[in-house]
């Protein structure tokens, strides 16, 4: 029976076990799903900051320009000046320096004149309460959570990660992920195909997207079409593994043994057809307690199917909030065909036009053999089932493809 695919993802999710929270060092964070809440232990700023290379003085001080102000000490970054500032006075302050109690703005030093051995300055023009100075607290309060347990961590994230003292983090523990190609015309990349014969480049494929997605990934040798060797090689592969991700083998030929091979190892098979465009004869399955996904063999197809279904056991294993590709809305720059009884994912190149529109732009392809058209893809357009066609300029929801410039 073929299912829609939301129904498979709903399934794959059901199935999907979360696992343990571990510590990392914050220097090895980035790409992992945060496995806490993230609080601040500090006010931000921790103090009242200057804003800018200036003096610190009163507003009703220099209401009247120029104002000669007594310099009475200097704040500096990680130096500060603890006393109280008095009518009449300035304080000499750098950016980032805490402003002294007393002094209620900074005026630039563009907009100043020190004279008289630096004991007084001239301040040039008047400057508003307030003025360049960030209050204490006004970016964040002490105890207020700043991101999310299951968000996925960014480079943007680093610092406030740093800044409350995060030098462990607490996230996901990577899952074991296992790829193995199946078919018996593959030869290993280094090696020069013989007649009849091609490289496998799913294995290579399976293991980049696996690794964005957080895995640990371990790639197997390459598999021959034969049962009896697919059963050893699968059930070695789920001792080692959580997650098993084959390519092959999976279609209607005389050859394709994958699920002959899970069927008689006594794997639980959750759906093996999905109405999707490219990507149908797609199994899911258990054997013990190893998912194994099943993938078909053509290269663009293991590109969709990874992303759709496995990338989203192996998020929700580590605790992703949202383990699955976000939807987005795009323009659609070339008229594209649908299926009748398939939904459609089709690759294609994102890009924004004058007015700053998304776009996308269907890739001309071959199908799902056609790996070298499938190198600029950037998306996946998604195309309803049983809608025939879509004209360019029409809105279509879109997915981007992890690892893929914009
Ligand atoms: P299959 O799903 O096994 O029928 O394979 C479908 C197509 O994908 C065939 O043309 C295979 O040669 C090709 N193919 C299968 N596995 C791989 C692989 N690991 N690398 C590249 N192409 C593959
Ligand atoms: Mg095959």
């Amino acid at each position: 029976m073929m299912i829609p695919i939301s129904d498979a993802i709903r399934i794959v999710l059901a199935q999907t076990p979360r696992l343990v929270i571990e510590s990392v060092a914050l220097s090895d964070s980035v790409g992992r799903v945060l496995g806490e809440d993230i609080i601040a232990d500090t006010d931000l700023p921790p103090f009242d900051r200057a804003q800018m290379d200036g003096y610190a003085v009163r507003a009703a001080d220099v209401a009247n320009t120029p104002a000669r102000l007594h310099i009475v000490g200097e704040s500096a970054a990680g130096a500060g000046w603890h006393q109280e500032m008095k009518a009449g006075e300035a304080v000499r302050i750098m950016t980032g320096a805490p402003v002294p109690v007393g002094a209620d703005a900074v005026q630039q030093v563009e907009l100043t004149r020190e004279s008289e051995g630096a004991e007084f300055v001239e301040i040039l023009e008047p400057v508003v309460t307030g003025r360049s100075i960030v209050r204490r607290a006004s970016e964040i309060k002490a105890g207020a959570t700043v991101l999310r347990a299951g968000e996925d961590i960014n480079a943007a994230m680093i610092a406030t990660l740093a800044s409350f003292g995060y030098a462990q983090v607490k996230v996901g523990r990577r899952p074991r992920v296992a790829v193995m190609a199946t078919g018996s015309e593959l030869v290993n990349v280094d090696e020069k195909p013989g007649a009849d014969q091609i490289r496998d480049s799913n294995n290579y494929t399976l293991a980049a997207y696996a690794a964005l997605a957080g895995a640990a990934v371990a790639r197997l040798p390459l598999a021959v079409d034969d049962t009896e060797e697919l059963k050893k090689q699968i059930a070695a592969a789920a001792e080692q593994s959580e997650v098993l991700i084959t390519s092959g083998g999976v279609s209607m030929g005389v050859y394709d043994f994958t699920k002959t091979a899970l069927k008689e190892l006594g794997a639980e098979i959750y759906f093996e057809r999905v109405a999707l465009r490219p990507g149908k004869p797609t199994v899911f399955a258990r054997l013990g307690n190893t998912l194994v996904f099943g993938l078909p063999g053509n290269p663009v197809s293991v590109a969709v199917t990874f992303n759709l279904f496995a990338r989203t056991a192996l998020r929700a294993m580590q605790g992703a909030t949202r383990p699955e590709l976000t939807e987005e809305t795009a323009v659609l720059a070339r008229d594209l065909k649908g299926s009748f009884e398939r939904e459609s994912y089709l690759p294609a190149v994102l890009r924004t036009d004058e007015k700053g529109t998304l776009l996308a732009e269907p890739l001309k392809w071959g199908g799902s053999s056609d790996f070298v058209s499938f190198a600029r893809a950037t998306a996946l357009v998604n195309v309803p089932k049983g809608v025939k066609s879509i004209d360019s300029g029409n809105c279509v929801t879109i997915v981007r493809l992890p690892g893929s410039a914009p």
